[in-house]
């Protein structure tokens, strides 16, 4: 039975990728010197190439999870005036807590989850606390709705502000203008819509902010980005990086540009959307959304139906057999929203026919469940 994930971060992933593992345990690599350094040069270019920021900005590049360079970002590259974060998501939240658990000079400006911000409310905090850093998620996952960054990219730029951005959803699935929005770091991890394993993340950092940062020491011994940006510049990484992710992540980059890049990717997550989002229209699920704000194209955040627990629904999907071989994985939502709101996300290497028989599947599990 093949347990198809609808959820974020773990799923099936291409051959190509998949070929890395067993080539590289034919023949490891030591993280260090001759072998590392044309590794790194390439990957590194080949990031800011595909975001089209080779002139301006430099990526670096770190083991851990997405929420690893959440930490590493703020922990590097925020300055004494503090941090502003808009937090209308999960991981808004997340970045306010990090900066407050850091010590950093912390303002929240909390919304209800997927509650467009208010640009005057912005303006009006950054004035009074006297902050130069704003943070924000560009795809909030835990809604499946795009914050605006083009908007207040532009009102980073008119009041001269550091934009650090949580595109760990957005990247490779969704259009992002670093240079026309402003964004001073865009924190990135290679799990989602790139399709690789969920080892490696990376900060893409405007070259003048790196020169900043060298003033003051980053705050996470580990984790201090200027500092990795330093060696990883001459081809070396000052701990031991895996290998074997960075090769996972170069295939996935190759093989996501070969398959024709960005616009193909995002071709390939709306034909996803249009069977899916079609059936939930045709089943009568309503769809979690919030006025000014854009759906994402990783998923949907949908209501529960009326007298349905998500966990019912989840179990029942997990335990499909109708003899086509699959059953499915789906994602409760997070935080103030759970109870209320289920998620299905479409990313991984799944045929469309699969989505088309998950939705047949949520049908009559939603029928049953309703029913019994
Ligand atoms: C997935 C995700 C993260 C990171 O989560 P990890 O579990 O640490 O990989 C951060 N921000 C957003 C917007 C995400 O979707």
């Amino acid at each position: 039975m093949k347990r198809v994930s609808l959820t974020p971060a773990v799923f099936h992933l291409s051959d190509r990728v998949n070929a890395v593992a067993p080539e590289y345990a034919r023949q490891p690599i030591v993280p260090r010197g001759p072998a590392l350094k044309p590794i790194l040069d390439r990957l590194r270019g080949k990031v800011t190439d595909q975001l089209e920021v080779s002139d301006t900005h430099e990526a670096v590049i770190i083991s851990s999870s997405g929420s690893g360079a959440i930490a590493a970002t703020i922990g590097s590259c925020v300055d004494d005036n503090g941090f502003l974060v808009i937090a209308n998501d999960v991981y808004g939240q997340r970045q306010a807590d990090f900066s407050e658990q850091l010590g950093i000079k912390t303002v929240t400006y909390s919304l209800d989850f997927g509650v467009k911000p208010d640009l005057a409310e912005i303006e009006r905090l950054v004035d009074e606390h006297g902050i130069k850093t704003i943070g924000m998620v560009h795809g909030c996952t835990s809604v499946g709705l795009l914050n605006p960054i083009a908007e207040i990219g532009a009102f980073c730029k008119k009041k001269n502000l550091k934009l650090i951005v949580d595109a760990i959803a957005s990247i490779y699935v969704e259009e992002i203008d670093i240079d026309k929005c402003g964004i001073d770091a865009l924190i990135c991890s290679t799990n989602k819509a790139l399709h690789s394993n969920p080892d490696i993340a990376f900060s893409v950092i405007a070259r003048d902010y790196l020169d900043e940062m060298a003033q003051r020491p980053g705050r996470i011994p580990y984790l201090d980005l200027h500092k990795t940006w330093q060696l990883q510049s001459k081809g070396s990484h000052p701990y031991t990086i895996n290998i074997r992710a960075l090769l996972e992540f170069e295939a996935a980059l190759d093989d996501f540009n070969e398959r024709g890049g960005l616009t193909a990717r995002i071709n390939m997550y709306r034909d996803r959307l249009a069977i899916l989002r079609a059936g939930y229209e045709n089943l009568g699920l309503k769809t979690f959304l919030r006025e000014g704000m854009e759906q994402q194209n990783i998923g949907t955040a949908l209501y529960l139906p009326e007298g349905l627990t998500y966990d019912s629904l989840a179990d029942e999907l997990a335990n499909w057999n109708n003899g086509d071989g699959e059953c499915y994985e789906i994602y409760s939502a997070q935080g103030e929203l759970s109870g209320e709101v289920f998620r299905i996300f479409n990313m991984g290497e799944y045929p469309l026919d699969t989505y088309r028989r998950f939705i047949n599947a949520l049908e009559t599990c939603i029928n049953k469940l309703l029913k019994g």
